[in-house]
């Protein structure tokens, strides 16, 4: 395991000190560092921490009564976070909707540190990796986590898609499939779905090994497991990847002056990813590659078109037999 960082240790000295195991009851916790109270706030706010840090005055933690309750545990844990970290000082209020761009960075920072202080004190880093192990899939963690911590679904999510192996990936959808959030497990190079746009599946969908979705409370969580290795077929198209790609590149490009930059752009990201999976087997450069080329949809151009054009697949596995010298 990494080294934690200081809100990280924090929360596991609390742990240890109140013997606390899921569901950890935040309340009792909270209420031997701050008074705490629970009432409606007519505003867009979770919850507001006043007096911290101010000598001879015992800190008020107050939490919006209007959020729902799971969404209240995490806000109190937050709030705690605020009292117990050493450097946050003065009053603060806390509107989780607020998106990182509106806040300062020092802001930024202290939000971060209360955040991962809540998220393992109510999901601490032993028993979370013991449920992820014991569940098998990412949907059944998120599941379980969410019913034996007491938990939003969402954080659930964020908890374990900082554990999972490589090539995971969540959104979070409103009932219209409008992406609330959405995140990645380390390694993985696939885009996770931007946040505040309709949720596109169909690449998703299209090239997990497995995957699955779970309703809480009018929204859905969509999962998706890349493959680590993608099988090499026999492309169909007999022509050597130079020939493919050209056409590719006729296709999809107007302009002939246009055309000796978008075969460059897309040299480029292929000799990228074969230099940073040096090693790999042709099957899990393939995987690689097709994720690096998804995450690459994001920035315009020729990408969006690319993963979708008929030969593309025929392409890349040309391409990767002759980078492995498989075949050509
Ligand atoms: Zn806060």
């Amino acid at each position: 395991m990494n080294a934690a960082s200081f809100e990280v240790n924090l929360a596991r000295r609390v742990i240890e000190r109140f013997n606390l195991s899921p569901p950890v009851d935040v309340e009792s916790v909270a209420y031997r560092y701050a008074m705490v109270e629970h009432c409606p706030i007519p505003l867009q706010v979770d919850g507001i921490c006043l007096n911290l840090k101010r000598p001879g005055i015992r800190p008020t933690i107050i939490v919006n009564l209007d959020r729902p309750l799971r969404r209240r545990r995490f806000t109190l844990a937050h709030e705690l976070g605020h009292v117990l970290i050493p450097w946050h000082r003065g009053s603060l209020y806390d509107d989780f909707s607020l998106s990182d761009r509106e806040r300062t960075f020092d802001r930024w920072e202290m939000e971060g540190e209360a955040n991962r202080f809540a998220s393992e004190l109510l999901m601490p880093s032993d028993w979370i990796s013991e449920v992820q192990t014991l569940a098998n899939n990412f949907g059944r963690a998120v599941s379980w986590v969410q019913e034996q911590a007491e938990v939003s679904m969402i954080a659930s999510a964020i908890r374990l898609i900082g554990i999972a192996s490589a090539n995971h990936i969540f959104a979070h959808c409103d009932d219209t499939g409008f992406v609330l959030n959405s995140g990645r497990s380390p390694g993985t190079l696939a885009n996770a779905p931007a946040w505040n746009e309709d949720l596109d599946r169909s690449y998703l969908d299209g090239n997990a090994a497995d995957r699955g979705e779970i309703l809480a409370g009018g929204t859905c969580l969509y999962w998706w497991r890349f493959p680590d290795e993608v099988a090499l077929a026999e492309p169909n198209d007999p022509r050597d990847w130079r020939s493919i790609l050209q056409e590719i590149i006729d296709d999809l490009v107007a302009f002939d002056n246009d055309k000796p930059r978008v075969r460059q752009s897309i040299n480029g990201v292929i000799g990228a990813t074969n230099s940073s999976r040096r090693g790999s087997s042709a099957e899990e450069l393939l995987a690689a590659l097709m994720q690096r080329f998804d995450s690459k949809r994001a920035q315009g151009g020729i990408f969006p078109e690319l993963p979708r054009h008929p030969n593309f697949r025929d392409f890349l596995i040309r391409r990767v037999k002759t980078l492995r010298g498989v075949g050509p």
